[in-house]
């Protein structure tokens, strides 16, 4: 037997037992915070990884017991904290990006954050405090939105794509729909208006052209097995050029001379007119029916700054007969979700929006605020004198709207650039990231960059914090 096979049959022999690893006070104190069976499995697992390890002579000669035991130890820490910290947890989003799909899209106000742990108990989620008697869910989140779009009647759902599928589903899925062809999108996180047809029985018929579809292009379509008129908000892109499409009002008025319904899937949506912050695109909802529609279907976590939740508003003979079908029992929105979307909504019906909902207010803070708050956190890091410093200083650059929306509007705004002489802007990014709470920044031509448009104001302190730590 050579000298390594024999150091490899010394160290299998000196491997800990999964029982002996367990003992351990380490381990012990592991067991609360993941479990027994838990804790039982991630001890198999590292002891299974030291054994191939010393069979694959990845292991040094004549390892003690106790050494491989400490090794053993080590390696389950690692596993164990890795497993407390999966899972969802607070970041500071100081990408720029408003409505960042990977951080939980729209952050809510302090408002909606009270209304959400109101509700997290028991709450009036189906009943009527005047009468004592079963009342309908989110029969004030469905009031608010009659209020501010004009609509007959509405109704919430768990997210848009939701929204679609039980529109496409009840209205037309025992027949033909007809869309654009320049409308056939897919939407960050899986979204894709062909495939949601597909899922809901309704056969997808295609009209027009990529850039340009004409009202004949929709006539031509139409035969008896036609329920529906789709439009769908094309959100992340833009087709530019030689381009052309009916008016909603143009596309309604077909629709209602063929006898059929029209929905529009705005996406992202908005309640009150964005375009003085370069969102003309995105349709006001209220503007759509008032153009004919006759359901309209928008996001609650988008530009509307609230809830994960799919609105729906329209005809109340339409909304009424979504509401009976058994998709809606299983697509409806919960009680957290109802929630905060009352309290948002309530706060475009003060005319508050624009001062209390997140979203819009990162939206409207003009550069010159941003670059005060910047210029803030470099003068407090420098007065701090961390033994060493990164290099800070101001740069001009643009933020953006994400979420699917918006994809031209980069409003300006000023950056904060880190840089070291010996520290690339990967590692520096990485030690962001993985600080308390995780500082998410973008890096771009070698430097990392801070936008605070994205940043609570209180969150400033924070990031102080978290530059002066790695600068120890
Ligand atoms: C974002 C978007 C959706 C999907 O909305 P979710 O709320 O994410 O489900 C559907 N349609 C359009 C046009 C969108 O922009």
């Amino acid at each position: 037997m050579s000298n390594s096979a024999n150091s490899a049959v010394s160290n299998l022999r000196a491997l800990p037992s999964v029982d002996q690893l367990l003992r351990t006070s380490e381990a012990q104190s592991w067991r609360s915070n993941v479990g027994e069976q838990r804790l039982t499995a991630i001890a198999r697992l590292v002891t299974d990884e030291l054994r191939t390890e010393i069979q694959d002579g990845r292991q040094s000669n004549g390892l003690s017991r106790e050494s491989l035991l400490a090794q053993a130890v080590r390696k389950l820490q690692t596993a164990c904290e890795m497993e407390s910290a999966g899972g969802l947890k607070q970041v500071i989003n100081a990408t720029g990006v408003i409505i960042h799909t990977n951080l939980g899209r729209a952050p809510l106000s302090q408002g909606a954050r009270e209304a959400l742990a109101d509700a997290a108990g028991y709450c009036t989620l189906e009943y009527d405090q005047a009468t004592g008697e079963r009342g309908r869910r989110g029969a004030k989140v469905e009031d608010l939105l009659l209020e501010l779009t004009g609509a007959e009647e509405a109704l919430v759902v768990n997210n848009c794509a939701a929204a679609a599928l039980l529109v496409l589903t009840v209205l037309a899925g025992d027949g033909e729909t007809i869309v654009s062809r320049g409308e056939l999108v897919e939407i960050g996180g899986d979204f894709r208006v062909p495939d949601v047809m597909a899922s809901s029985g309704t056969r997808m018929v295609e009209v027009g052209t990529t850039n340009r579809t004409k009202l004949e292009d929709y006539q031509r379509a139409l035969n008896e097995k036609t329920r529906l008129v789709m439009r769908v908000h094309p959100s992340n892109y833009r087709i530019v050029g030689f381009t052309a499409s009916p008016s909603l009002a143009e596309l309604s008025s077909f629709a209602h001379d063929a006898g059929l319904p029209l929905y529009e899937d705005a996406g992202s949506g908005v309640l009150i007119d964005l375009g003085q912050f370069g969102l003309q695109d995105e349709p006001v909802i209220k503007e759509s029916l008032a153009s004919g529609a006759d359901l309209v279907s928008f996001s609650g976590d988008k530009l509307l700054g609230s809830a994960q939740a799919g609105l729906i508003v329209g005809k109340a003979s339409f909304v009424g007969r979504l509401r009976k079908h058994p998709l809606y029992r299983a697509l409806r929105a919960d009680k957290l979700a109802l929630a905060v979307l009352e309290h948002t909504l309530e706060s475009y019906r003060r005319g508050a929006a624009l001062q209390e909902v997140p979203v819009l207010r990162m939206l409207a803070i003009p550069q010159a605020e941003i670059k005060t708050r910047a210029q803030n956190v470099i003068d407090k890091y420098i007065a701090a004198a961390p033994p060493a410093p990164l290099e800070l200083r101001l740069k001009d650059g643009e933020s953006a709207i994400g979420g699917g929306a918006g994809p031209n509007t980069h409003p300006a705004t000023t950056l904060i650039a880190i840089s070291h002489p010996n520290r690339s802007a990967d590692e520096i990014e990485s030690s962001l990231r993985l600080s308390t709470p995780a500082l998410v920044a973008r890096i771009a031509e070698g430097e990392v960059l801070l936008d605070l448009r994205t940043v609570d104001l209180d969150q400033d302190e924070e990031i102080l914090a978290i530059l002066l730590t790695i600068s120890q």
